[in-house]
């Protein structure tokens, strides 16, 4: 078998069985990295001499016969993750120069199973936006059709996987970053609860909405990476300290009587005609399946964007006040410390993130905090309740990940008001603090992949994974691959 067909588990059995080295893996994933990124730009940084390295130790530990489900497998990281001695720039000249003197608890959690990380993958600047056309390192280019954008703002980290240039990524989704650029690209990608993985050593965007997750090619895989980042860290205060299920070991049971969900507030007319037909086919299969549908509404999610764009603006431009200059990152050359600050963030931020910062430092400032922040902040319960509320009739449910399929580059990056409204039905989720996947469901008439999105409630995991098992078991998508 192919090298590039692979999921993990294919490729560990190939590791276990010596039919292949993680030297020869991972040399194999170099060579089409260094092939494709003139047209794909998924990575920032290659770590081509460390993955060497790390796939030599992998393969002396298969040799011992120890061979964990991670060992000797290559795998990329979004450049929000800080790795330890390797340059961490999440998408921004400001942090150009970074090199972290520590990792992110979840890259460690993988390195220490015999993980390779193959590199660092694009993004848009500080992991805001829709289309990773906001990074200072090139746009990222759909693997389907490289016209169009990957989604953001973990489009690296999707382009990756659908390129096949690492077997599986880690991505964050603050808003939507994992689902949609999943969706976009026809992956897997799950956004767990928050609280369910540590976010330590990820770089902060919007902290009360911030969640790791994996994007993979198939949903075995989803469970074996979610599987190995979740679970409590003392070193973050949000990690929720419960146990995590075996996900892997309830994958196959089945959707027979799992109630789901339909809410109407996202079977909108203005839903693209492709995307429409994938949802009505998608739950024709789950019916075929044995699941049943019910008809729900989710009152409030005309409100979610709005709502979400103050909030996580706010909490941004609160983040973002440590790139002053001082301690690391960009600093400009000026007379006095207050210039300093001034043209190392004038010079080290692009355009998106100003517009970010700007926007959440006037949401928080006297006079204004209590008409939109406060506000924002309760408009956020109502969303959170109208979830508990629907939850207590259903098991999970399912929506579309985004309104329409991939759009082309340079369609909405002037346009900021479409583009946040593209995050429609990613953003309610985030706002509810609870767990959704992306799956492949389809493809539009131009031949574009589409997702589709399942809910769950707060660590309902295990059930979004199985229900998703069930349905890539009854269909093809996951196995179409972008001709690149
Ligand atoms: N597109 C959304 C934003 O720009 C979500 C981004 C994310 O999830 N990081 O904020």
């Amino acid at each position: 078998m192919n090298i590039f067909d692979m999921t993990i588990h294919e490729l560990h059995a190939a590791l276990k069985g010596k039919q292949l080295s993680s030297m020869e893996a991972t040399g194999a994933m170099l060579e089409r990295i260094e092939a494709l990124e003139p047209q794909i730009g998924s990575y920032i940084t290659v770590t081509r001499e460390q993955a060497l390295e790390a796939a030599g130790a992998a393969d002396k530990k298969i040799a011992e016969g120890n061979c964990d489900i991670l060992t000797g497998i290559p795998l990329a990281l979004k450049d929000i993750f800080l790795t330890e001695g390797i340059r961490t720039t999440c998408g921004s000249r400001i942090l150009d120069n970074f090199i972290p003197p520590y990792s992110a608890t979840s890259w460690e959690k993988l390195r220490d199973r015999g993980a390779v990380l193959l590199g660092k993958l694009n993004q848009d600047e500080f992991a805001m936006g829709s289309s990773s056309e906001s990074s200072a390192y090139g746009t990222t280019r759909n693997p389907w059709n490289t016209s169009c954008i990957p989604g953001g703002s973990s489009g690296g980290s999707a382009s990756a996987v659908a390129a096949r240039q690492a077997i599986a990524t880690l991505g964050t989704d603050t808003g939507g970053s994992i689902r949609q650029p999943a969706s976009h690209c026809g992956c897997v990608g799950l956004k767990p609860t928050y609280g369910r993985v540590s976010r330590y050593g990820v770089i902060a965007y919007a902290s009360s909405l911030d969640q790791v997750g994996p994007l993979t090619i198939d949903v075995e895989d989803c469970a074996t990476m979610l599987e190995a980042v979740a679970g409590y860290d003392p070193k973050d205060s949000t990690s929720v300290n419960t146990p995590v299920p075996d996900y892997s070991a309830n994958l196959k049971q089945g959707v027979k009587g799992l109630k789901i969900g339909l809410p109407k507030e996202y079977f909108i007319d203005g839903l693209d005609p492709d995307v429409q037909q994938a949802m009505t086919a998608a739950i024709e299969t789950y019916r075929r399946l044995g699941a049943e549908f019910v008809d729900i509404s989710l009152p409030h999610t005309d409100y979610a964007v709005a709502t979400y764009y103050l909030i996580a603006t706010a909490e941004a431009s609160s983040n973002l006040a440590r790139y002053d200059g001082v301690r690391f990152g960009h600093r400009a050359d000026a007379d006095a410390l207050l210039g300093m600050y001034t043209k190392s963030r004038s010079e080290g931020f692009g355009a998106e993130v100003k517009r970010r910062i700007m926007l959440g430092t006037y949401a928080l400032s006297s006079g204004y905090y209590d008409a939109y922040y406060v506000k924002a902040q309760k408009v956020r319960t109502l969303i959170m309740n109208d979830f508990i509320r629907s939850f207590a009739e259903v098991d999970v449910m399912l929506t579309p990940v985004a309104p329409t399929p991939a759009f082309k580059i340079g369609e909405k990056i002037n346009d900021p008001l479409q583009m946040y409204l593209s995050d429609i039905f990613t953003i309610p989720v985030n706002l509810a603090g609870t767990c959704a996947m992306s799956l492949p469901a389809g493809f539009s008439a131009a031949g574009l992949p589409i997702g589709v999105q399942l809910i769950g409630k707060p660590f309902g995991e295990e059930t979004i994974l199985r229900a998703g098992y069930a349905f890539e078991q009854a269909t093809e998508w996951h196995t179409r691959k972008a001709a690149i």
